[in-house]
């Protein structure tokens, strides 16, 4: 199903979606001075919405809001199939210009080229609501109140605004929209045949490999988990050596055998203690007990589960070894969502196509697309971020690298259409 590779002028497309991105850095579409301040509901975000209305407007494309705020827009009746991009124009609370809303101007830029190269492509943009948690402290929220995984209880009563606390729903219906009807989103991926989002990496594999794209083939998942070591807390002068139940020390041991567990396991595992309390937590004494969090994560579930089977038994081992008891205990776990072999592979060929670097990848943190892909065939192109940066004001992407991922996108969307026209 080889479709011609589509001549685009890099450069236009560069030099338009880097003025898409100046403008919505300006004072109109942050609450900050010193960073990008955009959460739902809010007129920096409201402001933010309507410019990507208006460029999409000026291209014939139909816009309406989900029953929460999500932006949906798209050049073909609805109950007619479109292929969706996309992503989030939220920021952190102390964010910067490119993490989200460099997938929403690329997707817009998509939208453009259509229009200029008089493709005829079906196409539908989506902005989700509050994709970074800054209003409401709910991360993909949007995504995820399209995908039906909230209950209305938390909508309700349960989510509440990090701002003044009260609750999503009231916020919702403040800013005009109607939350009772949250359901409601779920229809808007009913004519999606396909979906891809543009992201920046926010880790610096491309940047190191020096590759300009990544072709995003699965999302990791995680594990969130805690061990508690308990011990005996003494005097740190005059307990010897030989008589003491030092907590910490089973703590260190066992932040080392996760490392080599992590490494030994491949397939893109990783393992991290975040962050480790010790009690009593005084310079002059033993620890008598000393607690400690894992977040072990990656593609392949079965592998980042074994890790994490492997160090809970460690630990207690340890802890028995040295006359102690350890205690696991799992906070939350997410399990790894792989994308479409179809749209990735579309993605893949153009990539090859483009003649520019780019490598296959997964991506460790989560995101939208995520919630969608169980029912929308997906996949995700990510970009170079500067040294890795992100939810930073110095984070720093190249528009000449999301211009050639919107080619590359446009490509694979015009590949992927070909049977359905
Ligand atoms: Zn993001």
């Amino acid at each position: 199903m080889a479709t011609r590779q589509l001549t685009v002028d890099r450069e236009r497309s560069t030099e338009r979606i880097g003025r898409d991105v100046e403008t919505l850095s300006g004072p109109r579409y942050t609450s900050s001075d010193e960073a990008i301040r955009r959460y739902a509901y809010t007129p920096e975000y409201r402001n933010t919405l309507d410019y990507f209305i208006r460029e999409l407007e000026s291209l014939g494309f139909e816009r309406y809001e989900d029953p929460v705020g999500t932006l949906v827009a798209r050049n073909r009746p609805r109950g007619e199939p479109v292929f969706g991009v996309g992503s989030h124009c939220d920021s952190n609370r102390n964010g910067g210009r490119y993490d989200g809303t460099l997938g929403v101007v690329a997707a817009l830029e998509i939208c453009r080229l259509n229009e200029e190269l008089g493709l005829g492509l079906p196409l539908q943009l989506v902005s989700f609501l509050e994709e970074e948690g800054s209003g409401f402290g709910q991360m993909l929220l949007g995504s995820r109140i399209m995908a039906g995984r909230v209950t209305e209880e938390e909508l309700r009563e349960g989510f509440r605004a990090v701002d003044d606390g009260r609750s999503f729903w009231e916020h919702a219906e403040e800013a005009g929209y109607d939350p009772g009807r949250w359901q409601e989103s779920a229809r808007v991926l009913d004519d999606l045949y396909g979906w891809i989002e543009l992201h920046i990496e926010q880790a610096r594999v491309l940047q190191d490999t020096q590759k300009r794209i990544g072709v995003v083939d699965a999302i990791a998942g995680y594990v969130h988990s805690d061990v508690t070591v308990h011990g005996r807390s003494d005097h740190a002068g005059a307990t010897p050596m030989g008589l003491r139940l030092d907590a910490g020390l089973v703590a260190a041991e066992c932040m080392l055998k996760l490392e080599r567990l992590a490494k030994a396991a491949g397939e893109g595992t990783v393992g991290t203690v975040g962050e480790l309390a010790l009690t009593p937590n005084l310079i002059n004494a033993v620890p008598g007990t000393a607690r400690f969090s894992l977040d072990v994560r990656g593609p392949n579930e079965e592998a980042f589960r074994r890790v994490t089977r492997n160090l809970a038994a460690f630990a207690e081992e340890a802890a028995r070894r040295r006359g102690m008891t350890a205690e696991y205990r799992e906070r939350q776990a997410l399990s790894p969502v792989a994308l479409s072999g179809g749209i990735v592979g579309a993605l893949q060929a153009a990539a090859e196509g483009s003649g520019e670097p780019f490598v296959r990848m997964h991506s460790g943190a989560a995101h939208d697309t995520m919630s969608i892909a169980g029912r929308v065939p997906s996949a995700m192109v990510f970009v170079p971020c500067r040294d890795g940066i992100s939810h930073s004001p110095e984070e720093e992407a190249d528009p000449a690298d999301a211009a050639l991922g919107a080619e590359i996108m446009l490509n694979a969307i015009n590949t992927l259409s070909a049977g359905t026209r």
